[in-house]
Parts: structure tokens; C-alpha cells; sequence
């Protein structure tokens, strides 16, 4: 008798926060260049006026320039590589970030370093952030044909269940919050351990019982 594989599930994760040290970076970044003293903690908000003030276009401009950088004095965020090497041996895993397709270069070489081979796609959605035509989260989620999003951003993962995806709100930043999402289709998970956990012990087996 034929035996029948069942098809991988795919798991889709957000770059920025989830596994590249964005703020980390941008605060270094912006530190070097003004000779300020910003902390993680500074970042109160994901939109970066808050943080550092001056104007939108200003702001549009620095991350821009940080995303231009050589970033391969940055290591990936704690847990990240062994955890996707592990979800590899049993789901298709992909990527989408909200950087937009000019940085596609420059972020391939950064995954590329430290996630060789682990993606089965890198999908550029691009930002809502910076004035630039941009994708929602979940209509690429959609297409690519995720079942779950790993993502820091309330709003991707809100847009990712509004086309019918599931999400987890990945780590502890301030914005991280689970306001409007719903905890039937996604979960908090504090770092890459917890979402291992959820995955594999709760996700995962829900996904064949219905
Ligand atoms: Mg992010």
C-alpha cells in the first residue's frame, strides 16, 4: 500500500526582533552617530519619534541608513538559530519581514551568515512605517501559505488572523502586546524556549484534530 506523507506545515517568521537585533542595533547605531546614550529601554514605541524625536523623514532616513549597514557584527537574537534548525527537521519555514526590497542584499547576507539554507522563501512585505508602497503581513502569509506567523508586531499578527493565520506575539518588547489579539489563535511566547514549547506541545497537535 502507498503510504501518504502529509504535506509540512509552514511556520513563517518576522526578522526584525525575532531573530536580527533590531533595536540593539539601532540604538548602537544611532548612538555612534549623535553620541547619545539610548538603551533598549529608550524604545518605548515602534515608532521611532518617540524615541529619538526630530522628523519623520528623519527618522525614515536613519533606520534606512542602519538597515544599509554591514551588520555582521551583529549576532542573532539569543536561541534563535538553534530553534529554527530544530523547526526545519519538521516544518517548511520561510520568512517575512516588513523591510522593504531595496535592503533584500544586504538581509540575505546577514541570513545567510547565520541560517544557511533554513528558509524556504525570504519574502519582502515592506513597511507601513516608511511612506513606501507596502504588503500586509497577512496577505503575504496567505500567499506564501503560512499556518502560523512568528512575529514582535501586534498589527502583523492581527493581519495575519484576519486571513485565517495563526501567530505567536514573539518576545517582550514594549508594543509586544496582546491587545486585540485573540488567545485562541495566538499566543505570547517570551522567547525562542516558549515558543519551541508552544509549538511543539500545543500548536502543532491541534492542527491534526480537526
Ligand atoms: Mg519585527
Amino acid at each position: 500500500m502507498l503510504k501518504t506523507l502529509a504535506p509540512k506545515l509552514t511556520i513563517a517568521v518576522d526578522i526584525d526582533d525575532v531573530l536580527f537585533p533590531f533595536v540593539s542595533g539601532i540604538a548602537d547605531f544611532y548612538n555612534q552617530k549623535h553620541g547619545a546614550n539610548l538603551t533598549v529601554d529608550d524604545f518605548i514605541s515602534y515608532n521611532f519619534v518617540d524615541v529619538w524625536g526630530g522628523s519623520y523623514e528623519d527618522s525614515v532616513k536613519l533606520v534606512d541608513d542602519f538597515l544599509a549597514i554591514d551588520h555582521s557584527h551583529l549576532r542573532p537574537i539569543e536561541g534563535s538559530i538553534a530553534a529554527i534548525n530544530r523547526l526545519k527537521g519538521g516544518y517548511r519555514v520561510v520568512s517575512i519581514t516588513a523591510r522593504n526590497g531595496i535592503f533584500e542584499p544586504n538581509t540575505m547576507k546577514w541570513l545567510s551568515a547565520h541560517f544557511p539554507g533554513l528558509f524556504d522563501g525570504v519574502y519582502f512585505a515592506g513597511s507601513r512605517h516608511d511612506g513606501r508602497p507596502y504588503r500586509p503581513t497577512g496577505e503575504v502569509c496567505r500567499e506564501v501559505g503560512a499556518h502560523i506567523l512568528i512575529d514582535d508586531s501586534p498589527n502583523n499578527l492581527l493581519s495575519a488572523a484576519e486571513h485565517g493565520v495563526d501567530g505567536v506575539l514573539f518576545g517582550k518588547k514594549p508594543w509586544s502586546l496582546m491587545n486585540g489579539l485573540s488567545p485562541q489563535s495566538v499566543k505570547h511566547c517570551a522567547d525562542w524556549v516558549e515558543v519551541e514549547d508552544y509549538i511543539y506541545n500545543d500548536w502543532q497537535s491541534r492542527q491534526f484534530s480537526n
